[in-house]
């Protein structure tokens, strides 16, 4: 392995503090309702092969990138969370779709699968704390407030992915597209073709960067819509004058990142380009060499010749994986406290194994369903999204 770890210190304390503030009515789930293997069992890898083996072509195992080494090794196809939901609705004849992932992707699954296939989340509680920022109440709070400052009706709503099911429904019913980070510049694209105006939900920073550095709108074209303020902290004429109206969330692990940390790798390590995902704080997207998605992060990484020197800002899995399959390359971590998603973290051997194992008894556990009118609304906004030019 390369000089991953160089200057970064292992913080427990950091593991507790990702993924807090979730809204336990929303994407956080409950404690498993089952009988988990212990974590030192040392057949756990030989369980979960025996298992996977028994359901052969009835599992469909899916590992998103930021997962852990333990389970990604029994993922049939990683991939972001598009990808993986795309995979699993290119599976019809699987009816068991395992999903390391969160909730959010899982519901995603859900909603592109056919009635016939059920969704698993090994354990339940692997939510996401920037989804649980926009709950569904508030969105829909924040839209009336929109309408009586007389805005709603010229505001098209762009949603991440990185969001419930219940907001992708709400995007839907009111006409928007969801997004990914790869293709939010499109999305917005369309969105103004539509309407004078987005309300981008609910990662602010992605919603900033792309607007303000692939459509050429500025900083003070965005406001920002705090949910526990009336009109979202904003005066009526603020809300009119704006382009962007951001919803006021992030993601725990790359909201960690800053420009200190910028320029310190850079005076650490010489020649270094820096690499970071759009979800970053404007500031530190500004000062990078290069900004890219989950996908194009791995692709610039891979495509780079030998010798070359990376600092990536996204999550820690995916980094660590990185200088392992490139030994020719240095790649460190951007940040020098460790920086894993605590809640993609939780799905662990231990609940693969009882999920696959639960699967093989006759059981599904822990199914992932979408009620039907939310999920034909969140199918039109996914769709709209993969009809974007
Ligand atoms: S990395 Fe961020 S956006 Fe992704 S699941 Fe974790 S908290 Fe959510």
């Amino acid at each position: 392995m390369t000089e991953l770890m160089a200057g970064v210190e292992h913080s427990p304390l950091a593991l507790l503090l990702l993924g807090q503030q979730r809204d336990q009515s929303s994407e956080r789930g409950v404690d498993c309702p089952g009988e988990l293997p212990p974590a030192s069992d040392p057949a756990l890898v030989e369980r979960a092969r025996a298992a996977k083996a028994a359901l052969g072509d009835q599992v469909f195992v899916l590992g998103h990138h930021y997962q852990r080494d333990e389970v990604i090794q029994f993922a049939d196809v990683t991939g972001d969370s598009f990808r993986l939901a795309q995979q699993a609705a290119a599976r019809p004849d699987a009816p068991y779709i395992v999903f390391c992932g969160v909730h959010f992707m899982a519901e995603s699954a859900d909603i592109l699968t056919t009635d016939q296939q059920q969704v698993v989340l090994p354990d339940l509680a692997a939510g996401c704390s920037m989804a649980d920022m926009a709950s569904f109440q508030q969105v829909e709070d924040c839209w009336e407030q929109l309408q009586s400052a007389g805005v709603a009706d010229v505001t098209v709503p762009v949603s991440y992915m990185n969001s419930s099911a219940a907001i992708k429904g709400f995007t839907g019913r009111h006409g928007g597209t969801i997004c990914t980070s790869s293709n939010a510049d499109r999305a917005l694209e369309w969105a103004f073709t539509r309407g004078e105006k987005v309300l981008f939900l609910p990662d602010q920073h992605l919603g900033r960067n792309t607007a303000v550095r692939e459509l050429g709108l500025s900083l003070e074209d965005c406001v920002v819509w705090n949910p526990r303020r009336p009109l979202g902290g904003n005066t009526v004429e603020q809300l009119q004058a704006a382009r962007m109206i951001l919803w006021k969330g992030h993601c725990s692990v790359h909201g960690r990142f800053t420009l200190e940390s910028v320029e310190d790798v850079r005076a650490r390590v010489p020649g270094v380009q820096v690499l970071v995902h759009p979800e970053c704080q404007y500031e530190v997207v500004q000062a990078a060499d290069q900004v890219g998605s989950t996908e194009r992060i791995i692709k610039l990484v891979e495509e780079s010749p030998a010798g070359t020197a990376w600092a990536i800002g996204t999550e820690l899995n995916l980094v660590r994986r990185l200088a392992d399959r490139h030994p020719d390359k240095t790649i460190v971590f951007l940040e020098k406290t460790v920086c894993f998603c605590s809640t993609m973290n939780r799905i662990d051997l231990p609940h693969l194994v009882w999920a696959l194992e639960e699967l093989v008894a006759g059981r599904v556990p822990n199914q992932i369903t979408v009620e039907p009118e939310t999920a034909k609304y969140a199918r039109q906004a996914l769709d709209q999204m993969l009809a974007l030019p």
